[in-house]
């Protein structure tokens, strides 16, 4: 895993949800599950960080989703987007790519849940495809 120290800034579309994110980035896994493909209306593309290194500026609209009894997701209640994926009991948690704003200097490493996918699409790209995330 290639990790990064650096610095970004994240946002959803109307800025309820606005922080800052310093130190290591996991590089974007897409997940092609039904959990996210429903909740992100296509497969999600995540980065993780650890928690405690985000900074809100604001966080006023952020709201919760126990979308299973292992983890829980981030949403905007105003804009809509779809901001974390959180495991329950893990420091780390899961960030929508898209929020941050070029250059991200991210790279895409893989696919999971590959077999979950809907068949409006296809995967392109030779990134590793694993059943599940590892
Ligand atoms: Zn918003």
């Amino acid at each position: 895993m290639i990790k990064k120290n650096k610095s970004l800034n994240a946002s959803c579309l109307c800025k309820g949800i606005d922080m800052t994110i310093k130190g290591e980035f996991r590089p974007v896994v897409n997940c092609h599950c039904i959990q996210c493909t429903k909740t992100h209306g296509n497969y999600a593309a995540y980065t993780s960080v650890l928690e405690e290194n985000i900074t809100y500026k604001s966080k006023n609209t952020l709201k919760w989703f126990s979308s299973s009894t292992k983890a829980k997701r981030g949403f905007c209640n105003r804009c809509g987007a779809s901001v974390f994926f959180k495991r329950l009991g893990s420091r780390a948690i899961s960030i929508s790519a898209g929020l941050f704003k070029n250059p991200t200097k991210l790279k895409t490493s893989s696919h999971i849940y590959t077999h979950n996918k809907r068949d409006y699409y296809k995967i392109t790209d030779n990134l590793p495809k694993y059943k599940k995330y590892t």
